[in-house]
């Protein structure tokens, strides 16, 4: 019995590249597709397009040379003499071809071949069909299931493939329903073992496209069993972290009132029960998992701000991370500017510190004289240690895939006390429901849904780039009154994208530069040193600066609110959220503002439908939701670039039914005796670990 299990020792290296380390696994690597390898058709009735198996003597065989080196062969049926004008024939090529093709197409012989037929120049024919002799050919009776075709890597045949998988479906005991029955019943569920039958070895020929598109029954009981094992996952995830223990954080009140004496506003009210949110779950011993959500421009930094003000109070550290040294940057000078008169120690962590700055601001950490670190990732990449770390605050948070936020986990884990750090997320991109109910079902939320009052609405214009003089000529009068402007070059899409970026931008400079005398204007881009971007936004931030054309660089999280014009060229290349975001850099202050969006002649109609919906719109779940619709699901929170981890067959998108049902059943199965949680979650996750963290 043992013995049968193993994998032949040749094919081991490339099946462990394909996730195969066990014949077990076979059950789980699902067919790609099937082969009608069933329906046997006469050779006067094939049709172009259909798969079919075809038989028949080869009548003629040679090597031709043009237009390219291939193989070719007649066949005809053998009943037929071949003499009437009307014969059928079914031309046979091949392009790459061995010994063996030759010799089995040898004229005379009788063959089987398999293929999709297509409209060649002397009639039907097939390129590259299976084959097989007659002669000496037991398997040439009819297949009576259907042939699965596998995911496979080179050097792995699909022959193998299919003996393996059948091999796999022999021993019984990987059948055995885990279900109870209970929940097979109320979610109308195929059994397992009917489950797998059906998709290795169908044999219902009818099914053959529900099979294909994956919406056969027994597609949606492993999508199923899928996502709730997904959700038992994250479940025991959650209960796991619920045992570490977190710093108990009790804030003194010692500085945060002074902290609120100094901002220049009040809270609003949804700004107060986001804090109140943070500091009731620091004060527990279980570390916080929290997504502070809210638009752009909604006051999310000064909501982790006062959170980490607890904590320091407390006499804990705080780390606080941004995507970007530029953000970072500003955090840093908004933090210092906010705790100016308050005894805090900030230390700024970036990659373009030197590198005995870099080493005593680790040292600072390190000895816990860091009260709150600020600084980009690469903060925590480069293994910071802190002495009595308490909140890793991550701005930004959707720009981050799901690998660095477990990462970050791991990060907190390995802090040097035995405790894990309360997390706080900010992210402006609202998660969609499928999102929240599958990989960030772990996660509480506080939402900020109300900006700032006292806000003066953004007017969106539409413009056509034949008329940039005159907006130049707009600008310069705004900047000439003290008013500041952003102007976007356009997105490059380009391989050598750096290079025309720069090119463009510092064209677009000069032209600026020469319409605009006696008003600053100032370039940014990404070619530059981080200190070099912060001289200029600095100046900008004391308005030394006028008019600031920047590439993207200033996409994310920028915040002058003095700046209440925003100028972006080629609008039509950047995608909704980005001109969102792009948007929201301007309307922060007291200023009424305008967002103009210059587009080019020939406008796509996606490009069309983006620019509507972001002319009409200003709310940023209505853009998120009609950015859904626009692009098709699945793209938001980057959640495709980053892969996310874990599903091979549901689709949280698609299948939002099954997640939702899922986690129903997740909830009842945790009282169900007569459920074995542990082998389900064994048959679904093996040693998929990043599976159960993610
Ligand atoms: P985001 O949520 O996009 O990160 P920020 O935290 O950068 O937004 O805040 C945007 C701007 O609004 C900042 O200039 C900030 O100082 C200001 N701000 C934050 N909260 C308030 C408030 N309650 N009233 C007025 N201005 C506020
Ligand atoms: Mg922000």
């Amino acid at each position: 019995m043992e013995e049968q299990t193993y994998l032949p020792p040749a094919l081991r290296p490339k099946l462990a590249k394909l996730g195969i380390h066990h014949l077990r696994d076979f059950l789980l690597h699902f067919p790609l597709r099937y082969e009608d390898q069933t329906r046997e058709v006469a050779l006067k009735d094939l049709m172009v397009g259909e798969s079919v198996v075809v038989e028949g003597v080869v009548e003629f065989a040679e090597t031709q040379f043009r237009p390219r080196r291939q193989f070719v062969a007649l066949v005809r049926a053998a009943d037929d003499d071949g003499l009437s004008h009307f014969t059928p024939r079914l031309t046979l090529r091949y392009f790459n071809f061995y010994p063996n093709i030759v010799k089995a197409l040898t004229v005379g012989n009788s063959i089987r071949v398999y293929g999709e037929l297509r409209e060649g120049r002397n009639g039907l024919e097939i390129v590259h069909p299976l084959f097989k002799k007659k002669e000496d050919n037991a398997q040439l009776n009819r297949a009576t299931t259907l042939t699965a075709v596998y995911p496979s890597s080179a050097g792995v045949p699909q022959a193998a493939m299919r003996t393996l998988a059948a091999k796999a479906l022999k021993v019984r005991e990987w059948q055995t329903e885990l279900l109870p029955e209970a929940t097979r019943a109320s979610q109308q569920l195929f059994s397992w073992g009917e489950t797998l039958t059906a998709l290795h070895q169908p044999t219902d020929v009818s099914a053959l496209a529900s099979l294909e598109m994956r919406t056969h029954p027994a597609w949606r009981r492993v999508k199923f069993d899928e996502l709730l094992a997904q959700q038992l996952a994250l479940r025991d995830a959650k209960a796991l972290r619920a045992l570490e223990r977190a710093p108990q954080v009790k804030p003194s009140n010692l500085l945060t009132p002074l902290l609120m004496q100094q901002l220049p506003f009040t809270l609003t009210p949804a700004q107060s029960r986001a804090v109140a949110d943070a500091i009731s779950d620091l004060a527990r011993a279980v570390p916080m998992t929290r997504l502070l959500q809210g638009d752009v421009g909604s006051g999310k930094t000064i909501v982790a701000a006062l959170a980490a003000l607890a904590c320091v109070e407390a006499g804990y550290q705080v780390a606080f991370m941004a995507p970007t040294e530029l953000l970072a940057e500003q955090h840093y000078r908004k933090l210092s500017h906010w705790l100016r008169d308050l005894p805090v120690k900030l230390t700024w962590l970036a990659g373009s510190l030197t590198t005995s700055e870099l080493k005593a601001a680790q040292a600072e950490c390190k000895r816990g004289e860091a009260q709150i670190a600020i600084g980009t990732h690469a903060l925590f990449q480069k293994k910071v240690g802190f002495a009595r770390l308490g909140l890793v605050v991550v701005d930004e948070q959707h720009r981050f895939g799901v690998e660095q936020r477990l990462q970050l986990r791991q990060r907190g884990a390995s802090s040097d006390e035995a405790f894990a750090p309360h997390t706080l997320m900010l992210s402006a991109t609202p998660i969609p429901r499928s999102l929240a109910m599958s990989y960030y079902a772990d996660l509480d939320v506080s939402v900020i849904d109300e900006l700032p009052g006292g806000r003066q609405p953004i007017t969106t214009k539409l413009v056509s780039e034949t008329r940039r003089a005159e907006i130049a000529e707009r600008i310069y009068r705004a900047a000439q009154n003290g008013e500041q402007a952003y102007w976007v070059c356009p997105l490059i899409e380009e391989s050598d994208k750096m290079e025309i970026e720069l090119q463009n931008a510092s064209a677009l400079y000069a032209d600026l530069v020469t319409a605009m005398p006696n008003v600053r204007v100032a370039l940014l881009h990404g070619r530059m040193r981080a200190d070099e971007k912060a001289e200029i936004m600095q100046a900008f931030i004391e308005n030394k600066v006028q008019v600031l054309v920047a590439t993207t660089v200033i996409e994310v999280g920028v915040d002058v609110p003095n700046a209440s014009w925003m100028v972006i060229e080629h609008a039509e290349r950047f995608g909704l959220a980005q001109l969102h975001q792009l948007r929201g850099r301007v309307g922060r202050g007291s200023a009424a503002s305008t967002c103009i969006l210059l587009f080019a002649d020939k406008l796509s109609d996606t490009a069309k439908q983006r620019l509507k919906v972001i002319y009409e719109n200003i709310d940023g779940f209505v853009i998120a939701r009609e950015d859904l619709r626009i692009r098709g699901p699945g793209e938001l929170l980057g959640s495709r670039q980053s892969g996310v981890p874990g599903l091979r067959y549901a689709n949280i998108e698609e299948d939002i039914d099954l997640v939702e049902a899922a986690r129903n059943i997740a909830n009842q199965l945790d009282h169900d005796p007569h459920f074995d949680r542990a082998a389900f979650l064994a048959r679904w996750i093996q040693n998929r670990t990043e599976f159960a963290k993610a």
